[in-house]
């Protein structure tokens, strides 16, 4: 039996992100990978000769809008180099990528761990091209090739060797996300592919030891995948060093469905890409007046609205977590707190009762269907002790539920609370209907207070606000009969 206690992990990730641009990266052809197989290529991103690529700013833009965002020096020239291996589904025999001047250097990821702020340092961010897809059919006993995805915009992220357990590289990998999310820049579909992890996975004695020989696990793309996989991986590496052997630098796969990893190659160098710089693609210059330009568009990063949260509207740690989880979510508590200037309130709503709508119906916060102004108006109706308390929530899920306007609905359903004389009528009422108990009030038992409030919530059948009733109750001390 091994122990995980005596070794010391070390994992880097490498992060491939499918870019949401309109085009591909060197050609015009539709970034999507609906429509029939084959269907959106073209001479460029399946490379027939003669063909000539040119780069898509959008996607340029949007990965220095992501170097900004993680603190990374953004080159002011990239160069896009040939990265040439053979496999099927690169038909052009080399993926234009690129290697000496890549647009982000260094940079840093921060994340919660634990309840620990924690940091990762980035490498590089780079640009490069997809590759299709293989289709393996066992019915027809053949393998079928999907160019769909050739030429798709990638941003890949690596990370340095920061990372010291698997659980560690899932929160990284959460937070990733959660930050390409805020700036737009991929969907992050990870059922689609669009976001995909390699692992580079290590142990040492100790932090100060240098770093043990790494393997590689590839193309995971699940978070839980990524963790399960992992912990395989470095459960296998300590098998091999206390039973005295060596480990091998190799690649990795991992299988979902038996949830075992498996070696696809034994590496014995570093794989010899031959890389050389892409003589159709021009050297790209980034003039700083445009990286301004994208810094001044960038948007408050997650972790930084967390904080502001936590400050501005005193969210505790945790409902900070929660509500920034994702952007439209935190949009759409910051306009609730600030419609009913009260952020406890928008937070306990939107974690109650809108949450709870949300999952009900299988819906995202933009498809809500009330509306900030309707929240406010009840909410307002509420602090002015204009329904009651248990009237507020059920309008709530009222208005979840129907089509109907507000007005329509506290109409309808005659939930306004009668402010008139009629409620004190309703409590003299209940105190004749009984006189013992009316008494033995009288007489200083307090607790009875509890026993007139029933039957008078009874009576006004709930429309009346117990606050105000309480208040009410006090006067039977002193009224006559
Ligand atoms: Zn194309």
């Amino acid at each position: 039996m091994n122990s995980n206690l005596n070794w010391n992990i070390v994992i880097g990730l490498e992060v491939h992100v499918q870019l949401n641009t309109n085009t591909k990266l060197f050609c015009g052809c539709k970034n999507e990978s609906l429509g029939n197989p084959n269907s959106r290529c073209c001479p460029i991103c399946i490379g027939l000769p003669g063909a000539l690529p040119a780069p898509n700013l959008s996607a340029i833009k949007k990965s220095i809008l992501f170097g900004i965002a993680a603190n990374s020096k953004i080159n002011s020239k990239i160069q896009f180099a040939r990265k040439n291996y053979f496999y099927p589904d690169l038909p052009k025999g080399y993926q234009t990528s690129q290697h000496y001047f890549p647009i982000c250097e260094n940079g840093e990821i921060q994340f919660f761990f634990n309840k620990k702020p924690k940091s990762v340092r980035l490498t590089r961010a780079h640009l490069e091209e997809d590759a299709g897809k293989l289709i393996h059919s066992v019915k027809n006993q053949a393998t079928h090739i999907d160019l769909n995805r050739c030429g798709s915009p990638l941003l890949e992220i690596v990370s340095e060797p920061d990372l010291r357990s698997a659980e560690e590289a899932r929160a990284y990998l959460a937070q990733l996300k959660q930050l390409i999310q805020y700036l737009g820049i991929s969907n992050c579909d990870m059922e689609k592919g669009q976001l995909r992890c390699d692992a580079n996975v290590s142990i040492r004695k100790n932090e100060n030891e240098k770093l043990g020989t790494r393997t590689e696990i590839k193309n995971v793309n699940s978070f839980k995948f990524v963790e399960k996989a992992i912990k395989h991986e470095v459960n296998r590496q300590i098998e091999i060093l206390e039973s005295g052997r060596e480990v091998h630098q190799c690649t990795l796969q991992y299988d979902d469905k038996s949830d075992s990893i498996s070696i696809l190659r034994i590496k014995e160098d570093a794989q010899d890409y031959r890389y050389f710089p892409c003589p159709d693609l021009p050297l790209v210059s980034i003039e700083s007046k445009k990286i301004d330009k994208i810094k001044f568009s960038c948007p408050e990063t997650p972790i930084n609205k967390r904080l502001r949260f936590q400050k501005e509207y005193q969210l505790s740690f945790i409902d900070s977590e929660r509500i920034c989880q994702s952007l439209d979510i935190a949009n759409y508590f910051e306009n609730l707190s600030n419609r009913i200037f009260n952020p406890k309130e928008a937070k306990n709503l939107l974690l109650g009762a809108i949450a709870k709508i949300l999952k009900d119906k299988k819906i995202s916060i933009n498809d809500l269907p009330i509306s900030i102004e309707e929240f406010s108006e009840l909410y307002q109706l509420k602090s002015e002790d204009k329904i009651s308390n248990l009237n507020y929530k059920k309008l709530i899920r009222i208005l979840a539920d129907s089509n109907h306007s507000l007005t329509k609905i506290l109409e309808d359903n005659n939930l306004i609370i009668e402010k008139d004389d009629s409620i004190m009528d309703d409590i003299l009422e209940v105190a004749n209907e009984h006189p013992k108990e009316l008494e033995r009030f009288r007489n200083g038992e307090e607790k009875l207070k509890g026993f007139f409030m029933g039957q008078i919530m009874r009576k006004t059948q709930i429309k009346a606000n117990p606050k105000e009733i309480i208040k009410l109750i006090e006067n039977l001390k002193i009224l006559s009969d």
